[in-house]
């Protein structure tokens, strides 16, 4: 398969003040356009470190770059680019109208007079473009690049920073016959995701084992990633079309071995798969919530449309609305402290009740990192929901930060929820 390489430029990129949505992003595309994808480099803006970064890169059939495009003396990439592949800079004409139109209609919105000199040169820098090199239609204000390969190394596909810049553009780039040519032969692959709560890591992976073992070349065709996240275990499955029965093979070898916990064998998220149940169940849900404060009910409104299930819900983070709008009653917290199974039972009863719902959610728990003691360490989290058929408590012992055990906490419901 062609392989591609990518480099992401950006010192707030390097140093994490932003997050890389570029590189996975164009990874993906490119993966399930069937590219290979083995590197993605970052740099920050420093024009000898993206030279280093291009040039090791050039085993690549194609390099793509995000970044540094803009007018400022810091965007760099043009002129690096250009330099490597041994081409001048020309002004484009065409270009140049293009972007100063688009620079004064954006300062006109914004009550500027684009006029000044500074705002002329950094027009001026963002009509550049290498000798052979084409241009991409400006999605903001900067063009793309398509610059041609030599002896040194693989063409060149200069992208903007922005994500909502990128990605329109890359899908521009992408039909390029420059582009097309150095990505010949690649064959779109298919993904499928099989999603699973409850099984550790390694027994999924004794599981892959044992079905080589047991079948010698059933997971030759697919390519396997096992990913654990919030608690769920992600396998995700790419291959080419062709093997489609090794895929589906995979997926029933998969429910076999765990059943029930393999909980949406069609790659749904567990949000999608709670939506749907309640809403051919057509019921309702309320939530009450001490350590998770609403991120519970937050999380079930994530969904479009989902005010046919999602009623409300209570913040009871103070032990007088646990008492005052939840109805726990006061000699129950008093009795067995705020963080319990019987304070989680009332919180979900009292919730459904209140308002009304099929369904209600309480939960109640140390998220930490102080208050917690011996008796009742950080971590600990009582939940329950509350039904028709009764009361399903669970108490959780989560190990991590706050911002883990709350997350956590939130996922450990849904799945209830669905349960
Ligand atoms: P322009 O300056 O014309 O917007 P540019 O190509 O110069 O385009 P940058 O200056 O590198 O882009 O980045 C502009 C903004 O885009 C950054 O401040 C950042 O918010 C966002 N951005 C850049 N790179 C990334 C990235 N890899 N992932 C997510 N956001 C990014
Ligand atoms: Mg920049």
């Amino acid at each position: 398969a062609p392989r591609a390489g990518i480099v992401v430029t950006g010192t707030e990129v390097l140093t994490g003040r932003v997050s890389d949505a570029n590189g996975p992003w164009l990874a993906e595309e490119l993966r399930t356009a069937g590219v290979d994808v083995g590197r993605i480099v970052v740099v920050g803006d420093r024009p000898d470190d993206l030279v280093a970064a291009i040039r090791s890169l050039a085993d690549c059939d194609l390099v793509i770059t995000s970044g540094g495009l803009g007018p400022t003396a810091d965007d760099l990439t043009t002129q690096v680019v250009a330099d490597l592949r041994g081409r001048g800079l020309r002004l484009d004409e065409e270009l140049h109208d293009r972007v100063r139109t688009l620079v004064e209609t954006l300062s006109a919105q914004r009550g500027w007079d684009g006029t000044g000199d500074d705002m002329a040169a950094g027009i001026r820098k963002q009509a550049l473009v290498p000798e052979g090199a084409a241009w991409l239609e400006p999605v903001g204000t900067a063009p793309g690049l398509v610059v041609p390969g030599d002896a040194d190394g693989p063409p060149v596909v200069v992208l903007p920073g922005p994500p909502r810049e990128l990605q329109p553009m890359w899908a521009d780039a992408a039909r390029h016959p420059l582009v097309a040519r150095a990505l010949a032969g690649a064959t779109e692959l298919r993904q499928s995701t099989v999603r699973l709560w409850g099984p550790p890591e390694a027994e999924l992976a004794g599981m892959l084992r044992q079905l080589e073992t047991e079948r010698p070349g059933a997971l030759d065709d697919l390519e396997v990633t096992t990913c654990l996240r919030d608690g769920e275990l992600e396998v995700v499955t790419r291959h080419d079309p062709a093997a489609q029965p090794a895929a589906d093979a995979l997926t029933a070898a998969l429910t076999d071995r765990f059943g029930g916990a393999v909980f949406a064998p069609d790659g749904r998220t567990v949000d999608e798969v709670v939506a749907a149940l309640l809403l051919d169940a057509g019921a309702t849900v309320a939530t009450a919530e001490s350590c998770t404060a609403g991120l519970l009910a937050g999380r079930l409104a994530d969904l479009p449309g989902s005010s046919a299930y999602l009623t409300g819900g209570v913040v009871a983070y103070a032990n007088q609305v646990k008492t005052a709008q939840v109805g726990v009653p006061a000699e129950t917290i008093e009795r067995v402290g705020a963080v319990s199974e019987e304070v989680a039972v009332a919180l979900a009863r009292g919730v459904r009740e209140r308002l009304g719902t099929t369904y209600g959610v309480g939960v109640t728990g140390v998220a930490g990192p102080g208050g917690g003691t011996e008796e009742k360490p950080v971590g600990l989290v009582h939940v329950c929901v509350s039904g028709p058929d009764g009361d399903v408590p669970r108490r959780l012992r989560i190990h991590g930060g706050r911002d883990h055990v709350r997350r956590r906490t939130v996922v450990t419901c849904l799945h209830l929820l669905r349960e």
